[in-house]
């Protein structure tokens, strides 16, 4: 294979799959990722629709393939600041933030025992804290512990120390500027949620038990910050209806004019959620149509089945609380009957959608959009949801296909 390597941006499932397939084939991989681990938002997901699969199976086996293959180099806190060259000779310049915890890490987890300070988990959208030292999820890789260093107690430096047989606390580590040649670059940057504060009308940040899908996911999940109980934030209780606000800031001009894919399959799979829990739990959907495209068609009819959905078509105008017992009033007009709708519901969840990660930035070197996509050009090649809004399998179908073009342009060097 040609001698400059690739270099992946972005640890998701699509950089991962992209970083896999390219060295699997021989060619050299850079894999670089900003979070403290690879996984990227698959990782914070309860289970895969269609198949209600976990998909921390997926990722396991993606993670031994990175481990057992000697081409693919890991950078994690790690991000572009700028690219210079052209297809077949890039230069990437890439600043590495301290992690203040080196190799030695086993993640035995004494450290996280004996430290007091505490962080807001973004991991978990804000919905509990960590430790200032944590290991980014359960089955994270690198299984190595991170530290945040602001969010130290007094003292926790040295009780950390002292509590590390293995001498793995760093707090001397330092930011790292790395240039790196590659032949071709692969960004796989994904995708963030919408900033939902934006949609004033919904009450999100306003109304605590108005939540997000992505929140929603973390609710669910068994490692997540409720043991997998579905809770309302408001008072840890087990809502009884919940309304599914669709294409909340998609397919609207003033926030992402397009359609972002997934949150009309993402919020049916979030009523078999409720269903699992609670056979009679009621879930309401709000939708403008419901989009579950190609084969997806069955899934709908799957959640249909399982779940007791009741689907209402027409846009949410408005959401108020009602302060004593903190149940939410949705208020919308079902377009089909032409009748204004008040439901009172015990939770919301916003089916938000996807933005690219990197919108708003400039990193010199990279084209994209006016939404935030990355623009297909001959050596840099966007694929998963850093080129458009997607589900997992489409993002791997384009993550395999830019490794092929990469390695088609290192090959010719
Ligand atoms: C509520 C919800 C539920 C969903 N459920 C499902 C489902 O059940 N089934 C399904 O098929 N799809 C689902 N999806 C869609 C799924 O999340 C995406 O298809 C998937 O995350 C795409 O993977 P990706 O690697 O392209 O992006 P990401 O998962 O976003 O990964 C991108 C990675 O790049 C990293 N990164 C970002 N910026 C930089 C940078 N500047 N430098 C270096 N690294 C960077 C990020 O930290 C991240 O690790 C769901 C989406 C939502 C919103």
């Amino acid at each position: 294979m040609g001698q400059l390597p690739i270099l992946v941006v972005g640890g998701g499932i699509s950089g991962i799959t992209a970083a896999v397939e390219a060295a699997e084939v021989g060619a050299e991989v850079i894999l670089i990722e900003k979070e403290p681990s690879l996984g990227g938002r698959v990782a914070q997901l309860r289970y895969y629709f269609p198949k209600l699969c976990p998909p921390t199976c997926g990722l396991e086996i993606n993670f031994r393939r990175i481990k057992s293959n000697p081409r693919i180099k890991v950078y994690t806190m790690a991000e572009v600041m700028e690219i210079s060259g052209e297809p077949g000779n890039y230069k990437v310049k890439v600043k590495i933030r301290p992690r203040y915890v080196n190799d030695n890490c086993t993640a035995c987890g004494e450290c996280e025992k004996v430290c007091e300070g505490e962080r807001v988990s973004d991991f978990d959208f804000g919905l509990r804290k960590t430790k200032a030292i944590y290991l980014p999820y359960p089955m994270a890789f690198p299984m190595k512990y991170v530290l945040d260093k602001d969010a130290l107690a007094p003292g926790d430096l040295e009780r950390i120390m002292a509590a590390c047989k293995y001498n793995a606390i760093d707090p001397d580590m330092k930011e790292e500027i790395k240039e790196f040649e590659v032949g071709a670059i692969i960004w796989a940057t994904g995708w963030k949620p919408y900033d939902a504060t934006k949609l004033d009308n919904l009450g999100y940040g306003k109304f605590t038990n108005v939540i997000t899908n992505m929140q929603m996911e973390r609710l669910a999940s068994p490692w997540g910050p409720t043991g997998g109980k579905i809770l309302r934030p408001s008072d840890n209780t087990p809502p009884k209806k919940v309304a599914f606000v669709q294409c909340a800031g998609s397919r609207d001009e003033n926030h992402l004019p397009y359609c972002s894919y997934i949150c009309c399959l993402a919020s049916l799979k979030h009523s078999l959620y409720l269903a699992e829990q609670d056979p009679e739990a009621e879930a309401l959907i709000f939708y403008i149509d419901i989009r579950t495209p190609g084969r997806y068609e069955k899934f709908l009819r799957r959640a249909q089945e399982e779940a007791r959905i009741t689907f209402i078509k027409g846009k949410v105008a408005k959401i108020e609380e009602d302060p004593e017992t903190k149940d939410l009033i949705v208020t919308a007009e079902d377009t089909l009957s032409g009748k204004k709708i008040n439901e009172r519901v015990n939770m919301v969840v916003l089916a938000l959608g996807m933005q690219p990660s990197i919108a708003g930035m400039e990193i010199p070197g990279l084209k994209v959009d006016e939404n935030g996509f990355v623009f297909y050009e001959e050596g840099i090649i966007g694929c998963g949801c850093a080129k458009m809004p997607l589900d997992v399998m489409t993002s791997n179908e384009t993550a395999t296909g830019a490794a092929l073009k990469a390695i088609q342009i290192i090959k010719r060097g």
